[in-house]
């Protein structure tokens, strides 16, 4: 589903990516994880078409991701990749409803159809009672999974998160990564994870293990884990 192939990324002289590959196929939860300053952040943000590489290529599905500019970049990204922050970025003066409903219309997809479907996301989520809830309302753990559900709003074939559990507590963390979990069961959502989280990254399929701008390690979940 998403191919990257020889991404390199400098800055002048500095080399940031050199030369990385990867590929992730549908209902695959890939974790990259790795020391401060590995890369890890510049390669999601590539993936996620958020920064151009220097050279290389990714596709996602049949399109080539490095051609597509401006407003169609902007269009192919709202409806195709979900993004998760380590700050939720909630527009504080919306409801949760409205917050997730917001790439949906951004979209153009008929109102009623966004409003049913983003309830029923908050629903899925645990978040029945919080509709109408602004953020302020909620806690540090609803916060996270409103911003979920508008990753999820446009159905996107892959969800790209940057150390999405990294303003969590322990306990609210592993929620969130068994809500992963439950999200690739049900509906073979892809994920992209970067992850500082020693306990949780094993819990994804597969862990990317990057060092000096370069993956130097791949580890897969056990079967036991799965
Ligand atoms: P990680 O996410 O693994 O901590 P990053 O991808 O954030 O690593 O950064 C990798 C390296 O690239 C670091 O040395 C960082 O300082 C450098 N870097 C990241 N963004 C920029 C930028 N905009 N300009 C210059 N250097 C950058
Ligand atoms: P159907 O039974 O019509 O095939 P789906 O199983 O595709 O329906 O979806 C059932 C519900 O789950 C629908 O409300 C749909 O919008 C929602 N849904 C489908 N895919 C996803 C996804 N990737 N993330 C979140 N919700 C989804």
């Amino acid at each position: 589903m998403l191919t990257a192939r020889n991404l390199t990324k400098n800055y002048s002289n500095l080399h940031v990516l050199k030369g990385v590959s990867v590929s992730v196929s549908k209902g695959e939860i890939v974790t990259i994880v790795g020391s401060s300053g590995a890369g890890k952040s510049t390669l999601l943000h590539i993936l996620g078409t958020l920064d151009t590489p220097t050279s290389g290529e990714v596709w996602l599905n049949d399109t080539n991701l490095s051609l597509l500019k401006g407003n169609a970049l902007a269009d192919f990204r709202n409806r195709h990749i979900g993004f998760i922050f380590q700050f939720h970025h909630l527009l504080p003066e919306f409801t949760a409803l409205e917050n997730v409903s917001i790439p949906a219309y951004i979209a153009g997809t008929r109102k009623a159809a966004v409003r049913e479907r983003a309830a029923y996301l908050l629903e899925t989520l645990g978040l029945s009672g919080r509709l109408e809830h602004k953020p302020n309302q909620l806690s540090g753990g609803e916060q996270q999974r409103v911003a979920v559900a508008r990753a999820l709003i446009n159905q996107p074939d892959i969800v790209m998160a940057d150390e999405p559990t990294g303003n969590l507590d322990s306990k609210n963390a592993r929620e969130l990564h068994q809500l992963f979990i439950e999200l690739r069961d049900k509906f073979q959502q892809t994920f992209i994870i970067v992850t500082h989280n020693e306990e949780l990254a094993p819990m994804s399929d597969r862990q990317l293990v990057m060092k000096d701008g370069g993956i130097v390690g791949e580890i897969l979940a056990s079967a036991t884990q799965k």
